[in-house]
């Protein structure tokens, strides 16, 4: 993956393999971390697709797109990965756990935890286990919700830095720019970041399970507070940057894409397929570089638990079933899966996703600048 950075030149590289790998791993951090560089990467998708007519309500909602910072996006993802892998269980995970409740309320938001018992594979006790949500409320449909997700845990031993940190950034970064009381939802709006997908989407299994019920209702009555809004759809991001093709290349693949899944054997295939679709219009509207496509074999992911009670996809750099699970990212649960490893052409295939994921919502949900 080094091979293919704009800055490393013939000589460099050279260098490179002169030195002791000792030396290469210390100046790593000063030459190749930098979650400041800017981006390098303008495919022109719109000049690709042709333009498609914006109407006023399309742009409102492209000025809350347009909050999004590639920088912030890459600064989170490389904060997520300073706890390494993140596998649940370990105190790497309640570090990790920490930190996203301490960037959360450093926006504004105030936070809560889902608790619940995991039993490990190698066990027969059952341990508890925590994930963390922020919640924005709804202005005026406070009782109607929008669940934005990714999971935060990761395996491998390396940082986890696509699976997921990829998706955690960003619905992370979409939190912090909707954060502001700038911007208002008609519609409440959930950013969670699972625990225990690693292990068998335990951590969103519990919040459906300890919150399906709770759903709509005000309590206490009469307070205009609904602790679970009624659930409109649930959007997971998992896996967001790599799209290097199958046999693998170095390079991000010409025909990259965001891949957004719903399952066709599901109760809601028929509105989850129209929240794609909402996706994807979104994507052709206010993606910056990156198409995406609709596929109906959502597989292996936190929005499994919600498809049967409510529209949900998940968003990817490739088809889970088809693409990822053919190893199309050699990088997946291996310790390779390091900030480094990725390109600004990988990062931008995330950032994309944000842009595609954060129009959908600001139509469905009703975002606009209110300043
Ligand atoms: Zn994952």
């Amino acid at each position: 993956m080094r091979l293919i950075r704009p800055v490393t030149t013939l000589m460099s590289l050279a260098a490179l393999i002169a030195l002791p790998l000792v030396v290469e791993a210390q100046q790593r951090p000063q030459q190749e971390r930098r979650p400041s560089d800017p981006p390098v990467l303008r495919r022109n998708l719109r000049g690709v697709l042709g333009g498609v007519p914006m109407t006023a309500a399309d742009s409102m909602h492209q000025d809350v797109v347009r909050l999004l910072d590639f920088d912030s996006y890459k600064q989170i993802l490389y904060g997520l990965t300073q706890f390494g892998d993140r596998e649940q269980g370990t105190p790497r995970n309640a570090a990790a756990i920490d930190w996203i409740e301490d960037q959360l309320r450093s926006w504004g938001y105030e936070t809560e935890r889902v608790h619940y018992m995991y039993t490990p594979r190698d066990s027969e006790v059952a341990e508890p286990r925590e994930e963390v949500f922020a919640t924005k409320i709804g202005s005026s449909r406070p009782d109607e919700m929008y669940i934005i997700g990714a999971h935060m845990d990761g395996r491998g031993g390396g940082e986890a830095a696509n699976d997921d940190g990829s998706g955690t950034a960003l619905v992370m970064e979409i939190a912090r720019v909707l954060a502001t009381s700038d911007v208002a939802s008609d519609r409440s709006l959930r950013f969670a970041l699972w625990n225990n997908e690693e292990t068998g989407l335990n951590g969103a299994r519990a919040y459906v399970e300890q919150r399906a019920a709770m759903q709509g209702a005000e309590d206490p009555p009469g307070s205009g507070l609904y602790p679970e809004p009624r659930w409109m759809g649930m959007i997971q991001h998992d896996m967001m940057m790599w799209d290097h093709g199958n046999p693998v290349t170095y390079n991000q693949a010409l025909d990259a894409d965001v891949d957004v899944e719903f399952q066709l054997n599901s109760v809601m295939a028929a509105e989850s397929a129209q929240l794609g679709l909402a996706l994807i219009n979104s994507n052709r509207l206010h993606a910056t570089d990156y198409p995406a496509v609709l596929s109906n074999a959502m597989s292996n992911t936190d929005s499994t638990p919600f498809m049967d009670l409510v529209p949900a996809v998940s968003l990817r750099e490739n088809r889970r079933l088809y693409e990822t699970g053919n190893r199309a990212n050699p990088h997946w649960h291996q310790t390779t899966d390091l900030f480094e490893t990725f390109s600004d052409a990988d990062f931008m295939l995330g950032f994309n996703a944000a842009q595609t994921t954060l129009g959908a919502i600001a139509r469905l949900a009703e975002i606009r600048i209110v300043r």
